[in-house]
């Protein structure tokens, strides 16, 4: 052992950090305020980079037995669809928990330290790994937040990931096993009308889009999404992984696979931050152009309407912003995800 480090935030960026740590022999200490196995409201799609980093730590093989290969996205807007599918390589819908479950255990058997239950502040030299609390803490400036919920269904929605826009947000469809699709809206508070619970309505919004299912239990957990933003201030010294580093909308479903990215460069640099700045800084802004590209497709505000016409309109465009998107993001020789496209109106 030649040094300790210590990761405030146990989430999937803290503990993959901890574990690339530990595999280079230094001593880590994890501090999470929540206790046990982490569920939380999101899409449970982990793209093609994502997995290959779930490879390099040797955990893809457990995920994708807890839940189901992923061939592409799909995005719906009205009768409108954009469909990209993973060239060659595969991502994996897996639950959160079961996730954060195989994680935990791997951090466990490698010995990493474990406190759970403390809320703590980062100190100077820590690792950032507190999600959006540490980005809405630094960037005042993302304001708007989306509020959310989850439910599973057993229905089978085929191998790719859905977004479907709706006037009130969004919903993202996961399969995540043989016949079980995972469902999470984010909903707009201003669409919630005012005095009303926006659990309760939620729950009839839900209902309303899948009436079959209206008896299936809503797992009602808030979540702070930031709303189409992105912070990319500059690092400086400030070790961090995943959302803290920087969060990106969940209509580009990369926020699971950049915590692992990030935490694999982290650990690869751990003594030296200008180059771990400059190995993260490409898929940030990879991810950005991803995020922009839907933004102005959605015409500058947030239309989602227009989005889809507007990739329906340009594939080629669309085609090349994936490609752009998901070939920075290698972790060393892995090859270029490619995304092949097929637009129908
Ligand atoms: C609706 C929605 C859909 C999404 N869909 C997808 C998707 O399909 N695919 C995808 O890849 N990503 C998706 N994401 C994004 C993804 O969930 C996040 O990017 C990812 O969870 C970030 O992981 P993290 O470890 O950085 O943060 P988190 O998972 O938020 O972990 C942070 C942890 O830090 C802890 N913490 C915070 N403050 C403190 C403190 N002071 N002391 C101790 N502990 C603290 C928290 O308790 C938490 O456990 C989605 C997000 C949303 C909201």
């Amino acid at each position: 052992m030649n040094s300790v480090a210590t990761i405030v935030g146990g989430g999937l960026a803290g503990l993959s950090a901890a574990l690339f740590l530990r595999r280079k022999r230094i001593e880590v200490r994890v501090i999470e305020a929540k206790c046990g196995v982490i569920d939380r409201v999101c899409g449970e799609g982990i793209l093609p980079f994502g997995v290959e980093i779930l490879e390099e730590l040797g955990l893809a093989k457990q995920a994708r037995a807890r839940g189901r290969v992923l061939k592409g996205i799909k995005y719906l807007c009205g009768k409108r669809v954009a469909v990209g599918r993973f060239d060659g390589k595969t991502g994996i819908g897996v639950p959160r928990h079961e996730l954060h479950q195989i994680f935990r255990a791997a951090c466990k058997n490698e010995g990493v330290e474990l406190c759970e239950g403390r809320s703590v502040s980062v100190e100077e030299g820590w690792v950032d790994a507190r999600g959006l609390r540490a980005l809405r803490e630094r960037s005042p400036m993302i304001t708007s937040r989306r509020v959310g919920a989850r439910m599973r269904l057993n229905i089978d929605i085929g191998d790719r990931v859905c977004v479907a826009f709706e006037p009130f947000g969004e919903i993202y469809m996961t399969p995540i096993g043989p016949q079980q699709t995972s469902v999470a809206f984010l909903v707009y508070p201003n669409c919630v009308p005012p005095g009303v619970d926006w659990s309760i309505w939620l729950k009839a919004k839900f209902e309303s889009c899948f009436p079959e299912y209206g008896e299936c239990p809503l797992q009602d957990f808030a979540v702070r999404a930031p709303i189409a933003g992105f912070s990319t201030e500059p690092l400086g010294s400030r070790k961090a992984v995943g959302d803290s580093l920087c969060a990106f909308d969940p209509i580009s479903g990369s926020g699971m696979s950049f915590a692992l990215l990030s935490a694999y460069h982290l650990a690869q640099y751990w003594q030296d931050q200008t180059s771990f700045v400059r190995a993260i800084q490409p898929a940030i802004k990879a991810i950005d152009s991803f995020t922009g590209l839907l933004l102005w497709c959605s015409g500058g505000g947030w239309r989602s309407s227009l989005m889809t016409r507007q990739l329906a309109r340009r594939p080629a465009l669309f085609n090349e912003i994936l490609r752009l998107h998901d070939a920075k993001h290698q972790v060393t020789d892995l090859g270029a995800l490619k995304l092949g496209m097929l637009i129908t109106p």
